[in-house]
């Protein structure tokens, strides 16, 4: 087993990792920006070395930086948490390249996960259906406007680099599928580099169902089941939980099943989650993410299986600790994300946090880097915590949520919390009746 683990990420995921490391008999090492120096998951780490200035450019994204902060302290394995370098196919090889242990696959499945059309093809090869559309790149408006055709509009054109929802342009007509070609074009160069341009059918009211799979280097495969990430605003994910409302069991182990075959036949290692949009019955492929997801407690809670603790041991070369048959589902659970938003406009509200309480009692999880007198950076991301609620069927669940929301005391700033108070109130959300529209439909009214 590893002996130190530099943990090359900020906020509640660098903490969700330190703990799985201190339960584990493992040393951590926090690496940080300027503007982080005092931020929680420096101060319980066992050392800490800061990586350069504010900017994530600079510092969680300063792969030289981060390499030399391993040197030093002698770090024998780095985990990436999520976002930042976690995807990065570069860093994974560069680590191995120096003998640090990559917690997460190789560089060559995320490389080939990474590129979507790539990941797309790999999927129907796997056996695993994927959205109707384009079979490769786009390279002419010619070409678009032929599978426009064949699966009918609105189609949806994505970037092959895309992620967080970006360089996806609907088209409802031939007019409108040429602006979204070059704009798409556009965007997609700006942001990741890379126009490689793909197309799909564009469903009307899909729900987002993602399965949890997780593979070692003995053989063993195994699925968590799903969770549902149904309500997005601006195809980012506001709330998730587990089970899907939608399936029941035999569709999970179904589904499950035919992730968990395919990602054996990949020969992928540690945790991935293969993402479907649902509809009438029937999922779609439409990515895989090669790393920890922020959802991720649901899928514990359910399962009573820590992912992180799997993730290393995997990585260290060992086997999981449980088998498919060892996993029950028991229960339901909730994530809602809280965000230093306003929770009508969204728009950022850093600042610093006057007063932090959170709630507690049987089934809540807070995993949250933030405390009272907590100086939010204005840098990154707005993610300040995430409420898990743990109940024995959906109903008591739900009940729970609406209780902690009323408990959840955040001083200082704004964040969404008033709009999970909205939400546990209304029908369709509290009969599970929602899709990935849902949400924004439901703000249009509100404002
Ligand atoms: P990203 O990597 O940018 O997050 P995804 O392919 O995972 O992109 O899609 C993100 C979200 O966009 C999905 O959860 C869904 O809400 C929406 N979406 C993606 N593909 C389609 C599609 N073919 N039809 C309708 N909505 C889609």
């Amino acid at each position: 087993m590893f002996e130190k683990v530099l943990i090359a990420n900020r906020g509640e995921i660098a903490l969700r990792v330190h703990r799985a490391c201190r339960e584990m008999g493992i040393k951590t090492v926090a690496v940080h920006s300027t503007a982080d120096a005092d931020a929680m998951h420096v101060r319980l780490a066992n050392e800490s070395v800061c990586i350069g200035p504010a900017p994530a450019s600079e510092s969680y994204l300063n792969i030289p930086a981060i390499i030399s902060a391993c040197e030093i302290t002698g770090a024998d394995a780095v985990h990436p948490g999520y976002g930042f370098l976690s995807e990065n196919a570069k860093f994974a090889d560069i680590l191995k390249a120096h003998g640090i242990t990559f917690i997460g696959p190789s560089g060559d499945h995320i490389r080939l996960m990474g590129d979507k059309i790539q990941a797309k093809i790999t999927a129907r090869e796997l056996g695993i259906p994927c959205v109707p559309g384009s079979d490769g790149a786009i390279r002419t408006n010619e070409e678009a406007y032929a599978v426009a055709e064949e699966t009918g509009y609105p189609v949806l054109v994505k970037a092959a680099a895309g992620g967080g929802g970006r360089g996806m342009k609907v088209a409802r007509s031939k007019d409108e599928l040429a602006s979204a070609l070059s704009t798409a074009r556009a965007e997609a160069k700006a942001a990741f580099g890379d126009d490689s341009l793909y197309m799909e059918k564009y469903l009307g009211q899909p729900r987002h169902i993602e399965v949890q799979v997780i593979a070692d280097s003995h053989g063993n495969v195994a699925h968590l089941g799903e969770r549902d990430c149904s309500l997005q605003r601006r195809h980012q994910k506001v709330l998730e939980e587990c089970p899907s409302p939608a399936l029941n069991a035999q569709q999970r182990a179904e589904i499950g099943g035919i992730v968990a075959r395919a990602i054996k036949k990949l020969g992928y290692l540690g945790v991935g989650t293969v993402e479907f949009l649902y509809e009438d019955g029937q999922f779609f492929f439409i990515e895989m993410n090669t790393r920890l997801q922020v959802e991720h407690p649901i899928t514990e809670a359910v399962t009573g299986i820590d992912l992180v603790r799997e993730q290393i041991r995997i990585a260290a070369g060992l086997e999981m600790s449980f088998r498919q048959e060892d996993v029950q589902f028991n229960g339901h659970a909730v994530e809602c994300r809280i965000n230093a938003e306003d929770a009508r406009t969204f728009t950022p509200s850093p600042g610093t946090i006057k007063d932090f309480h959170t709630p507690g009692g049987l089934g809540v999880r807070v995993d949250s880097a933030a405390y009272s007198g907590y100086r939010i950076p204005p840098y990154y991301d707005s993610l300040i915590g995430k409420l898990v609620v743990h109940g024995r069927n959906r109903n008591e669940c739900l009940m729970r949520l609406r209780r902690t929301l009323h408990e959840f005391v955040i001083d200082g700033i704004k964040t969404t919390i008033p709009l999970f108070q909205d939400l546990v109130n209304e029908p369709d959300f509290m009969n599970g009746d929602y899709h990935i529209h849902w949400l924004e439909n439901y703000l249009k009214q509100k404002s």
